[in-house]
């Protein structure tokens, strides 16, 4: 099966971006978080990005940016299942990751997705990791949600895109926590502040960093973009 046949179908099952990154490109993930920890036989890693709904931004309830957040995960969740079953049927072995969650890295002192999605993404060439630690891809700025599957197909990776955060420093200046003041993102600082519960109810109550950045809608989509 061709690239252009694997994208096609994350295309059809509802993906709006379509990456691919070749195993020798993750020669920096931490030990126990390399695509080869979780598929020994790995050869190929493709991300797929399904847009945010940008709207969520302009809202003082947190409610709508976490609903979408939380429909976004499970349904690209069933769409990497999905799209593995139709591989496997296909004779290709390929497994999905996980959109959402994480678990702890005791030796980093790090909360880790099994894979990291942005990461990922970098490498298959959807966009590149800004200031503030999100994804900017020039489709639809950091207002994507990934997904990361990996499998033992040899397929011909994706160009690497250029970085466009221009370290203006408005996101490190608009965090009330700090988070983003060393180089790389004080966790528990944000989630400390970004995730809890109001009424018992699970909510994602901070994305100013992902609000102010210039990037955030992408370089080439200004339909939504606010005066
Ligand atoms: S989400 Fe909020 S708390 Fe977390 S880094 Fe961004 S601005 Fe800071
Ligand atoms: S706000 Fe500025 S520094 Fe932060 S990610 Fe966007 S362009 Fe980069």
């Amino acid at each position: 099966m061709k690239t252009q046949d694997i994208k096609k179908k994350l295309f059809d099952l509802g993906a709006d971006l379509c990456g691919i990154s070749s195993i020798d490109r993750f020669s920096g993930a931490p030990s126990g978080y390399h695509p080869l920890d979780i598929l020994p036989t790995c050869q190929s890693v493709i991300v797929f990005a399904v847009r945010f709904v940008s709207g969520t931004l302009a809202c003082k309830s947190a409610v709508p940016y976490t609903v979408v957040r939380n429909i976004l995960s499970d349904k690209m969740d069933k769409m990497a299942v999905q799209f593995c079953i139709d591989m496997e049927k296909a004779g290709i072995l390929a497994v999905p990751t996980r959109t959402s969650g994480s678990e702890w890295d005791e030796r980093t002192g790090r909360s880790r997705n099994i894979i990291s999605a942005k990461h990922a993404a970098e490498a298959a060439g959807l966009g590149r990791i800004g200031r503030h630690s999100l994804l900017i891809t020039p489709e639809f700025g950091s207002m994507v949600w990934l997904s990361v599957i990996l499998t033992e197909l040899e397929l011909e990776p994706d160009e690497l895109k250029e970085s466009v955060c221009t370290n203006c420093n408005l996101c490190v200046q608009i965090c009330p926590v700090n988070a983003l003041e060393q180089d790389s993102l004080d966790q528990s600082a944000c989630s400390g502040y970004a995730f809890g519960e109001v009424n018992k109810d699970w909510r994602i109550n901070c994305h100013k960093c992902r609000d102010i950045c210039p990037f955030n809608l992408g370089t080439e989509n200004s339909i939504f973009k606010r005066p």
